[in-house]
């Protein structure tokens, strides 16, 4: 029998693991009340329980005046002001000047699933992390494009082998790679690349831009939560040693930045020294853009490049942003230090909103998620592991945590 939906969305249903986790959650909280640990939500909240939304950005909100709030934004790329500032926010640290183009975009996914959309051809394959965020499989797939992953680990380190032996073949295959590399303070590990693991892969991929073009999509989403503060953009410096035929596409995201979440901007940052391919891929964007999402949000966007650009309230705003790693740091201290002491497997953290435990069968997986859930805790299932969202769980349930749930395992 015919049907409504063409034969790549027929049969489509999106099945959200962090939200489905959450909504188990919040019933269980409203029958058990504060005994439940909720480690599902990958948004900040404090002490308390409350979810945070910093002062310092929506009081600036406030301020902006109604007209703004109700406009399109200025530019089907981005208001010129926020391109500016996201610029500056990236690379002011730098010593260079970084030749590129920013394309605003509803949030990293936006900037992510378009990315996606102008490289790949559909039935053409994208290299993902076997341990990464979930909606990278389902953009592809909206894309109408298959998956490879590569694997993430190999004796607490990142698997640079593997990573070049993934890409290598995929090359072989379409003759183009795409990979998308969530760094750092991935999700859901908490893992961030050191500086060598990035020089490897730079000088790797140049090589391998000798047999057709290589993107990598380098999803920062949590850039602004790494414990050195703004040093671990230094590393920006490093795409300055491209190959011609090597394009690197930055997704950036004010989700977690400003703690913005629901108000959708991001950008994407598109970097390669062959200028007219620099060109190309921002036109391709911008008309990606006005065709699905058309432009984005204006007052958010204002919000972004007011903060950025009054030296007092950047100052206050990263003072707050601050109280928060600090708290990660020590939420994240208690737990991977537990874990450690009662041998409680997990990939290797360094910071972030996550810690994620290993199981690597899928079974043993959905029963101890079960098993957790009957004990009050709840956590989200990734691929190879439970994850734990230390950004929403308060300091004095993540003691004896790592313990409750080796024993429950
Ligand atoms: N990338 C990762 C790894 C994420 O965890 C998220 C949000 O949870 C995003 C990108 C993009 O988020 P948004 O579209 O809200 O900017």
């Amino acid at each position: 029998m015919s049907t409504f939906l063409n034969t790549l969305s027929d049969g489509k249903v999106m099945i959200d693991k962090v939200f489905k986790a959450a909504v188990a959650c919040n019933e269980a909280k409203t029958k058990y009340g504060d005994i439940v640990v909720d480690a599902t939500l990958g948004t900040l909240f404090d002490e308390n329980g409350v979810f945070v939304a910093f002062d310092s950005v929506w009081k600036t909100y406030e301020t902006i005046d109604k007209i703004q709030k109700a406009k399109y934004a200025s530019s089907i790329q981005g208001n010129p002001d926020f391109n500016e500032a996201v610029y500056n926010w990236l690379f002011d640290g730098l010593d260079i000047r970084v030749p590129c183009e920013i394309i605003a975009s509803p949030g990293g996914a936006g900037a992510i699933s378009s990315t996606m959309k102008n490289i790949i051809n559909p039935g053409e394959t994208v290299i993902i992390p076997n341990l990464g965020w979930g909606p990278y499989k389902t953009m592809a797939l909206e894309c109408a494009l298959s998956l490879t992953k590569y694997n993430m680990f190999k004796d607490n380190h990142f698997d640079i082998d593997n990573f070049k032996e993934t890409l290598s073949i995929v090359m072989e295959k379409q003759h183009r790679v795409l990979v998308v590399i969530n760094d750092p303070c991935h999700n859901p590990s908490g893992y961030t690349m050191t500086n060598d693991e990035w020089s490897q892969i730079i000088t790797f991929v140049n090589e391998l831009s000798n047999k057709g073009p290589v993107v990598i999509l380098n999803d920062i989403a949590y850039v602004d939560y790494t414990n050195n503060g703004s040093v671990w953009k230094k590393h920006f410096e490093k795409y300055n040693n491209i190959n011609k035929n090597v394009m690197i596409v930055i997704a950036f995201s004010c989700s977690k930045t400003l703690t913005a979440y629901g108000a959708r901007v991001g950008a994407q940052i598109v970097l390669t020294k062959d200028e007219k391919q620099l060109n190309d891929f921002k036109n391709a964007a911008i008309y990606s853009a006005r065709s699905i999402w058309s432009t984005v949000n204006n007052s958010a966007m204002k919000l972004f490049s007011t903060i950025m650009n009054d030296e007092k309230l950047k100052k206050e705003y990263l003072k707050e942003k601050q109280l928060y790693i600090d708290l990660l740091k020590e939420r994240s201290d208690i737990f991977v230090n537990e874990a450690k002491e009662i041998g409680l497997d997990i990939y290797p953290y360094v910071e972030g909103f996550f810690v994620t435990i290993k199981i690597l069968n899928d079974l043993e997986k959905q029963e101890l998620n079960l098993k957790l859930q009957e004990n009050n805790i709840y956590t989200v299932e990734t691929d190879g592991g439970l994850r734990i969202a230390i950004c929403s769980v308060p300091k004095r349930k993540l003691k004896g945590l790592a313990k409750r749930i080796k024993n429950i395992m």
